[in-house]
């Protein structure tokens, strides 16, 4: 209900009316506009009370500046709002009042009444909107720059709700769109005040445009501002975090830098090494103590000085040589081996004599399996030193021998280095192993680095990348081990002694698995003699048909294997004792891996035993040749290498030129095709020493005569059919022991090697000695 004036004081013109006012502090109200703010000042909350009691409207005005606690006239805009009271809260123990409203319309401030305990206006209505067109071009256009506007606006406002966002998107009424925006966003009082007070539409709309326009450029700055502060906070935050948690540990480990710096400064003038090597580590010590200790750089010297410091210097163990004791140990540990354990106590000797010999290193060389590096071990126990071992095997970087250079990101002392600080003293036996497995390419030659490391010249100053000061390997013992003596680089074995261990024969197999590998394996899976046994004919059963090798490797790989299984079946409660026999052993190994040999059980034509020398050992190869009807072609199966293709070549010619003799027609190389082949067709095979038994082989299926099977033979041939010598008669002999031939045919130039034939295969065989392929033909055809 509107009231006039009655105040006598309070002059009242025409068209107006007074209300009690409300001063809004940084507030704007606008007609149909839904407010809510808290009233606080004494003279406000007299009034709305009144106002309410007497269920008045009120008028709103804003102040200009929020500051003033008890606005004049001048204080206030001359535009504000008539409003209905819609909802009071009282808050009587703050004195406050929080109060919803709605705007109704818009007035003009004529005069202002303050009696000191309430504040009214008169107010003169004026329109909200003046007439004018509301769908002009213009508008329209506004409307749309200010949706452009708004859409970016209501990105920094994510709580505006999705249905009010849409509405105004999509709101084409221009009063409407005005108003929605207007009530709903954030804008300075100041541009509110404008908008109310503007009454036409497009002005209206063009301020709204301008202030909204400033402000989303505002809230762009003012969020780019904000994240780079808070990156700012962040980083700065998170290292002054991480710095007071790394001081937290430090203190807690009770590390100081300049401790640290002092504590390698103590180790090193401790050391025992040449003052130019240790001036040199001081000054990286320098280096460090400049450095932060959490930095990179310290780090990386850190390393480094740890890693030196760690290495043998100047430690040496002490230990005498007793041959007595050297031939204890070495016999205790191996069995046979008579000539390799001959030269190694001669080696033992020499070094009691004279401890600091220097360039003597042995080569043990041989197929795998056959105790070189256990050999390599009893040597160090016998001269009382460390035992270290360096698998060479595949190394093709020379930085795996000698190091990465400390600045390399992760970079390592070389394999040499890393053995000397495992074996803890600067004099241990070290083993390489597999020396001729040491490749070379594009990233160096590690065959070169390996020179230095052996040659006892230069050795005394190893220099390795990564520690940089030099080492004196010159009292340390190596021994180097092989497979194949052919493939080690030609100015390495020049610098090494050379002991061949030979192949076991099934007698040796048998002995070294009955006294060593049992027992062995027996403590290794903690079982007592008396609960396992493996009885004599199961062993030989064993080395005869589930291996095949030179050494005994794989022998000790099965006896570990009934240990386990025994183990376990004790373990389990299953049985109390375990004799494992011959019969039994299907069961426990599974079905037999070696049935048969493939030498033939009688006489044939076209098939002869040749021996081959391969790196497992010796092996019994047969050689089968057919002849076919067709156009004198010539057909190699068999992965035969191209010696082995040349030799085939050389056999037709010399058959050939003998054809006569055998009644072998003339024109055979003609009318047919020849097809040689070696069994095992997976298994390469090359080298010249088939040369007799392809021609043998040849002979037999062209004149039709049979080949004993009981024969085996080898020999290189020239076309005149000479038998030249060839190598590894030993291992090849062996096979044929094996495989129980009963005569070996070999070229006579190789009778001196039968020295090196085991006894045992000595007594078993008869060897036939050939000039050349007469003597070959004459004992192997039978006639
Ligand atoms: P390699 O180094 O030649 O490949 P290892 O030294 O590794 O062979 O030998 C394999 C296993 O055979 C080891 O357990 C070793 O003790 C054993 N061995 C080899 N030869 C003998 C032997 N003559 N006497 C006793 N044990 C042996």
């Amino acid at each position: 209900m509107e009231r006039t004036v009655k105040s006598k004081s309070n002059k009242k013109t025409e068209n107006t009316n007074v209300f009690y006012t409300v001063a809004l502090k940084g507030l704007v109200a606008f007609p149909k506009m839904i407010l809510h703010f808290d009233v606080a000042r004494d003279k406000t909350v007299a009034s709305l009370e009144k106002a309410l009691a007497g269920n008045e409207k009120i008028f709103l005005v804003t102040q200009r500046e929020t500051h003033v606690e008890d606005p004049q006239i001048n204080d206030l805009y001359k535009v504000g709002v008539v409003a209905e009271i819609k909802q009071v809260l009282k808050l009587p123990e703050h004195n406050i009042m929080k109060i919803l409203v709605e705007g109704v319309y818009k007035a003009n401030l004529v005069q202002l009444f303050d009696d000191g305990e309430t504040i009214r206006a008169e107010v003169k209505r004026t329109p909200t909107y003046s007439r004018t067109k509301t769908d002009t071009v213009e508008i329209q256009a506004l409307m749309r720059s200010i949706k452009d506007v708004f859409e970016k606006y209501v990105q920094f406002l994510p709580r505006m709700p999705k249905e009010l966002i849409s509405s105004i998107m999509i709101q084409d009424n221009p009063v409407k769109f005005f108003e929605d925006i207007v009530f709903n966003c954030h804008l300075n009082y100041r541009d509110k005040q404008d908008l109310l007070e503007e009454p036409n539409i497009l002005n209206k709309l063009s301020i709204l445009y301008a202030c909204m326009s400033s402000e989303v450029e505002i809230m762009e700055l003012e969020s780019v501002i904000t994240e780079q502060t808070r990156n700012n906070i962040d980083k700065g935050q998170r290292e002054y975090f991480l710095r007071e948690q790394l001081k937290a540990i430090q203190e807690q480990l009770g590390e100081d830098e300049t401790e640290e710096v002092d504590d390698y400064v103590n180790s090193i003038m401790a050391l025992k090494i040449d003052e130019k090597s240790r001036a040199k580590l001081l000054k990286e010590t320098d280096r460090l103590s400049k450095l932060p200790s959490a930095s990179q750089d310290a780090f990386v010297i850190k390393n480094y000085l740890d890693t030196v410091l760690e290495l043998p210097w100047g430690k040496y163990t002490k230990a005498k040589i007793s041959l007595e004791k050297a031939k204890e140990i070495l016999e205790d540990d191996h069995y046979g081996l008579k000539k390799v354990k001959e030269r190694i106590l001669e080696f033992l000797a020499v070094h009691m004599i004279n401890p600091d010999i220097k360039g003597q290193i042995i080569c043990l060389a041989g197929p795998p399996g056959i105790g070189k590096t256990s050999i390599a071990k009893s040597i160090a126990k016998a001269m009382g030193r460390e035992y270290v071992r360096v698998s060479l095997g595949g190394v093709r970087d020379e930085a795996d021998i000698r190091g990465h250079r400390k600045t390399y990101v992760g970079a390592m002392p070389g394999r040499i280095i890393t053995a000397l600080e495992q074996a803890g003293s600067a004099n241990p036996l070290i083993l390489f192993d597999e020396i001729d497995k040491l490749c070379s390419d594009i990233k160096g030659d590690p065959s070169s680095a390996m020179l230095e490391v052996l040659d006892s010249e230069q050795n005394s100053a190893f220099r390795d990348h990564f520690i940089e000061v030099p080492f004196d390997l010159s009292k340390a013992v190596f021994i180097t081990t092989a497979n194949n003596v052919g493939d080690i680089p030609a100015p390495l074995l020049d610098r090494m002694e050379l002991i061949e261990l030979p192949s076991y024969t099934a007698e040796e197999k048998f002995h070294i698995a009955k006294n060593h590998l049992v027992p062995k394996q027996l403590k290794e899976h903690g079982l007592k003699g008396t609960q396992l046994k493996i009885q004599d004919n199961a062993l030989n059963d064993i080395i005869a048909f589930y291996t095949k090798e030179a050494g005994v490797r794989s022998l000790e790989r099965c006896i570990a294997s009934l240990c386990r299984k025994g183990a376990k079946k004790i373990a389990s409660g299953e049985a109390k004792r375990i004799t494992i026999k011959a019969k039994d052993l299907q069961d426990w190994l599974g079905v037999r891996k070696y049935t048969s040999d493939l030498s033939s059980k009688e006489n044939q034509t076209g098939v002869v035993n040749g021996l081959a020398w391969t790196s497992v050992g010796g092996v019994l190869m047969p050689l089968e040749v057919i002849t076919l009807e067709g156009s004198g072609k010539i057909e190699v199966t068999g992965s035969l290498g191209d010696v082995m293709k040349e030799s085939s070549k050389i056999a037709v010619s010399y058959v050939r030129s003998i054809a006569d003799k055998y009644s072998i027609d003339k024109e055979f190389y003609k009318s047919n095709d020849l097809h040689i082949h070696a069994p095992e067709g997976a298994v390469p095979k090359d080298g010249p020493s088939a040369g007799v038994t392809m021609t043998t082989a040849l002979v037999s299926a062209l004149s039709g005569k049979k080949v004993r099977c009981d024969v085996a033979m080898t020999g290189e041939i020239t076309l005149h059919g000479k038998v030249l010598p060839i190598g590894g008669l030993r291992e090849k002999t062996m096979a044929a022991y094996k495989a129980g031939i009963k005569t070996v045919i070999i070229p006579a130039d190789n009778k001196p090697d039968l020295d090196e034939v085991d006894d045992t295969v000595k007594n078993a065989i008869e060897f036939i000695f050939a000039e050349n392929l007469t003597d070959v033909l004459d004992n192997a055809l039978v006639d």
